[in-house]
């Protein structure tokens, strides 16, 4: 087979082909069988939240129905789904926030969860205003922080803890456009309501409101996600990795590991050391318990342990058809449901462990907070007893990988930035020499590019051709999600990875001795790069627009991704988007996402499906706001 979508992905063809000779089908026959997608959808111009419908409206003032049998015209009916859309993203980032505090809440001293960065603990307690946070007994302030944390989701009065990190300026615009979120669960059930039948029709209203759920999910969940993660199963630090699907190996009992939550992770991490499971690994012949992680589960686990990264969300199928895995261990998000089907065509056990997410046609191990460890057992021994399961004739592990260093919280870059600074004449463990470096011209700027694979577009093309066009220019990158796995597989996350810099960025790479492209994290962890930006805008004293410094999700497919954009333009930050949203059925809301929404946040959303045209338009973006700061 050939296709055109697949070309920048040496190894997929021969996967793909491998699936059809296993009688396996891949998303690509599914795509394949829907033919033409449906314009209506696309263009968002479809309703039907309510069953008087389901109606689609004419994408053209001049012909065709004009309104739905409500009266809702295309503005209304783009702007709910739309809305919709932020809603969905933010509830799972979100929600997987409230399973980490709760994990936070069931922590002790002898139990499977452990305050692992007290100093951390004690910092976030301080911030958010907790009582003798220096003195008080570890646990005790880990559970009145989890219970604190709680009420960010459902607290009566006041808006997000986490917004006061940002400059003075940005929280008055917040206030002025009234886009502060409050509770998190609020604001989504608020515009659950609002874009239901008959409430509001108003599209600026909707994508006003639409902003405020969004920037309850990066300021509130994913923000709460990240940093309660970091105080229970340490803050990441620079390390080294292996990614691509190459990280298989033939000779060990595989676990791939796949969803989001760190929770069931850390502990299959911990299970998997257990001498009495690697004994019996060996005994089944096995060379010993091989975890691997895909999308953000393994971001989450290669930032804190180094465990290798088979591949990005596209390739959740192809680890499987590589006919070496044991057993595909999920949670939440992200997960095809046709893995159970797929995993059948070879000797694979498909095992969902969350309510949350219960995936029918195979096993369910249900995670509980309450005894996390057992789930994490029984899924390695169900892996390893698998092993002899194996069918040799099916197993082609293709020998790609690449090196990576990942591990860059926003600690650890501060950590690395010091290698920067002159300790006679500056002080260190401050985010002033990347603004030193921005400032000076050495880097033109930054930008943050996160999000997914989409089918519509290229595998992993757009995410490595803007990287490779941007740090060409002097542009530091910054990467989470599958756009981090994309750098990887493709090496940009290696230090020799300068020689593809621009002078300036080069030099700051060798002095930092950091690679170009710095893995900051899983979806969550697109707040620690708000968190760094506001840090720097706070250094130098100018608002988050002001920085040249753009966001960017060439390749996104989740309603995340699109509460990620939402949230990333409310921060005052140009988010430019390689695959359209479904609104392009409503030139008025498309003007008020690429012209409008600049007025309330000092930002937009950028539609460019061509990386080297984004690529030209965030660098002249970058360019215009340095020439506006003077430097
Ligand atoms: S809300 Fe209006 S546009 Fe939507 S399905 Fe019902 S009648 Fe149709
Ligand atoms: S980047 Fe997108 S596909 Fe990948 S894990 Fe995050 S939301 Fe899922």
């Amino acid at each position: 087979m050939s296709n055109e979508l697949l070309e920048f992905d040496v190894i997929a063809e021969a996967l793909i082909e491998k699936a059809q000779k296993d009688g396996a089908e891949t998303m690509w026959d599914r795509k394949a069988a829907l033919k033409t997608q449906c314009g209506f959808g696309e263009g968002g111009i479809c309703c039907r939240i309510c069953v008087m419908g389901p109606c689609r409206v004419s994408p053209s003032p001049d012909k065709g129905a004009q309104r739905g049998i409500c009266g809702a015209d295309r503005d209304t009916i783009v702007a709910r789904n739309f809305a919709r859309m932020c809603c969905g993203g933010t509830s799972a980032h979100s929600d997987h926030a409230r399973d980490i505090v709760h994990a936070m809440y069931h922590s002790s001293e002898d139990g499977p969860f452990k305050i692992r960065e007290e100093g951390k603990l004690r910092r976030i307690a301080a911030e958010w205003g907790l009582e003798d946070t220096d003195t008080k007994e570890t646990y005790a302030l880990a559970h009145e922080l989890a219970e604190k944390a709680l009420m960010e989701f459902g607290k009566p009065f006041g808006t997000q803890n986490f917004l006061k990190r940002a400059p003075k300026s940005r929280q008055e615009i917040w206030d002025r456009e009234n886009i502060a979120p409050r509770a998190i669960d609020q604001e989504v059930v608020t515009l659950m309501h609002s874009t239901h039948m008959g409430c509001a029709s108003d599209p600026e209203s909707i994508l006003r409101r639409s902003l405020r759920t969004s920037m309850s999910d990066g300021w509130g969940g994913s923000m709460i996600g990240t940093e309660f993660s970091d105080i229970m199963y340490g803050i990441p630090k620079e390390r080294a990795s292996e990614s691509n699907l190459g990280v298989i190996d033939p000779e060990q009992v595989n676990i791939m590991l796949h969803g989001h939550d760190p929770n069931l992770a850390e502990m299959i991490a911990v299970a998997s050391k257990n001498p009495e499971l690697l004994e019996m690994a060996k005994e089944q012949g096995a060379k010993g318990i091989n975890v691997v992680g895909m999308c953000c589960t393994g971001n989450e686990m290669t930032m804190r342990h180094g465990i290798k990264i088979a591949g990005n969300f596209y390739q959740q199928e192809m680890a499987i058809i590589t006919g070496a895995v044991e057993v595909a261990v999920v949670d939440v998000q992200c997960i095809f449901p046709a893995l159970p089907k797929l995993a059948k065509s070879y000797h694979t056990r498909f095992i969902s462990t969350s309510p949350k997410a219960k995936i029918a046609g195979d096993m369910y191990i249900e995670f509980n907070e309450e005894d996390p460890l057992s789930c994490a057992e029984e899924v390695i021994k169900t892996a390893v007893m698998n092993f002899k399961n194996r069918d040799a004739s099916k197993v082609d592990v293709p020998e790609l990988k690449s090196e990576t260093i990942v591990g860059y919280s926003v600690e650890t870059t501060i950590g690395a930035l010091d290698r920067v600074v002159n300790s006679q004449t500056d002080v260190t463990g401050t985010v002033k020499p990347l603004g030193d470096l921005v400032w000076a011209g050495v880097l033109r700027g930054a930008a943050g590019i996160v999000g997914c694979n989409n089918p519509k577009v290229e595998h992993d093309y757009a995410h490595i051709t803007l990287m490779k066009e941007l740090i060409k220019n002097d542009v530091i990158c910054v990467v989470t999600g599958c756009a981090a796995q994309a750098a990887a597989k493709a090496g940009l996350l290696k230090l020799e990875a300068k020689e593809l810099c621009g002078r300036g960025l080069k030099e700051a790479c060798e002095r930092a001795n950091i690679p170009p492209v710095l893995h900051m994290g899983s979806c969550v962890d697109i707040s620690r790069i708000l968190h760094l930006v506001t840090l720097v805008a706070n250094e130098r004293g100018v608002d988050i627009a002001e920085l040249p410094v753009v966001g960017a999700a060439p390749e996104y497919m989740s309603e995340k991704a699109v509460a990620i954009a939402s949230y990333v333009v409310s921060s005052g930050l140009n988010t430019y988007l390689g695959v359209m949203p479904y609104v392009s059925g409503s030139e008025n809301f498309m003007k008020l996402m690429t012209e409008g929404v600049k007025e309330w946040t000092g930002a937009a959303y950028v539609f460019e499906s061509d990386p080297v045209k984004a690529a030209e338009l965030i660098m002249a973006d970058i360019e215009d706001k340095r020439t506006k700061l003077g430097i």
